[in-house]
């Protein structure tokens, strides 16, 4: 079983003429509420893909908290772990122009209140658990506690976003660490170049035992200690890559734990992702297995 350990928001989205000035008021469009959050997004990528998944969350009692957890149960997540209360349900303000560009002020909330005392009480989700895939949109010391929840043998899967720097014992637990440019960029701490396969070989370096590099349109690049290999990307019309990500690192920890290699769970993963741009919105855009054997 995959468990997800992370973030659930609600994204309240406005599309806008022009954004407003400081001490300025402008009007909006109708405001659309969505449900997202790097951990409920991945927990629902798994989820339609067919995967027995479970999400360790913390939302608030309100009806944020409530639309989400509806939006995972309809999908299939166990939310058990799904905990309530401590402070508002975390959400992302977003105000959409007309050029498509977003600005985004995010309130973690309840995020911000996944504790590491959370973690420990979730032994039975973690007893269960062959990969558990974690982002950074939840306290660092609760990363940092994962890591020492892992069951014998379970494997961790981690996007660092946002990124931030890492301390070497999450680093070293990394089976991928799954990075973008410019996440790579944070963790490494340094400008990289132009090369994926440097910024590869370079955060290897760092500890973690495997690295995908996303490349957005150009698809993916795995490696670990024996070599390098590009994933090819699915040639598809993009129309928004909201959530994508989250779907890709979704689906590649699910088919690690189906025994697949980091490679092939890639190129599955490219799949999903390209799947997920073809269509609006973050959780709305998530392919189920059909669709992506389809593509
Ligand atoms: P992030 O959102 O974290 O920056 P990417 O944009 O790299 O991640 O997207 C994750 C994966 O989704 C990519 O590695 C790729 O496989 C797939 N993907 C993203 N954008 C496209 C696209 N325009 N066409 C095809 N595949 C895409």
């Amino acid at each position: 079983d995959l468990l997800v350990v992370g973030s659930a928001n609600a994204d309240l989205v406005v599309g806008v003429d022009r954004r407003p000035a400081a001490g300025e008021t402008v009007l909006g469009s109708d405001l659309t509420t969505h449900p997202g959050g790097k951990g409920a997004n991945q927990a629902v990528a798994a989820a339609k893909l067919g995967a027995r998944t479970a999400l360790l969350a913390r939302v608030g009692d309100d009806g944020h908290g409530r639309l989400l957890r509806d939006s995972m149960e309809a999908a299939g997540v166990d939310t058990s772990g799904v905990l309530v209360g401590g402070a508002p349900t975390g959400v992302a303000l977003i105000t959409v122009d007309p050029s498509g560009d977003n600005s985004i002020v995010v309130s973690p909330g309840a995020n911000g209140r996944l504790m590491p005392e959370d973690v420990r009480a979730a032994g039975e989700l973690f007893a269960g658990a062959r990969v558990v895939s974690m982002m950074l949109e939840i306290p660092l010391e609760t990363v940092a506690e994962v890591v020492r929840n892992l069951a014998d043998g379970a494997r961790l899967v981690l996007n660092p976003s946002p990124p931030a720097p890492l301390p070497d014992e999450v680093l070293s637990a990394c089976d991928p660490l799954i990075v973008n440019e410019h996440e790579a960029k944070v963790i490494a701490g340094t400008d990289l170049g132009d090369d994926p396969e440097d910024w590869a070989r370079q955060l290897l370096a760092l500890g973690p035992r495997s690295v995908v590099v996303t490349l957005g349109s150009e698809g993916a690049l795995v490696a670990d200690a024996a070599g390098s290999q590009r994933v090819a990307a699915v040639k598809v019309k993009a129309v928004d890559t909201t959530g994508a990500g989250d779907a890709f690192t979704a689906a590649l920890a699910w088919r690690l734990g189906t025994g697949e290699s980091l490679a092939e769970a890639a190129a599955y993963a490219a799949k999903v992702g390209a799947a997920a741009v073809t269509k609006e919105g973050a959780q709305a855009s998530y392919p189920t297995a059909e669709e992506v054997s389809a593509l």
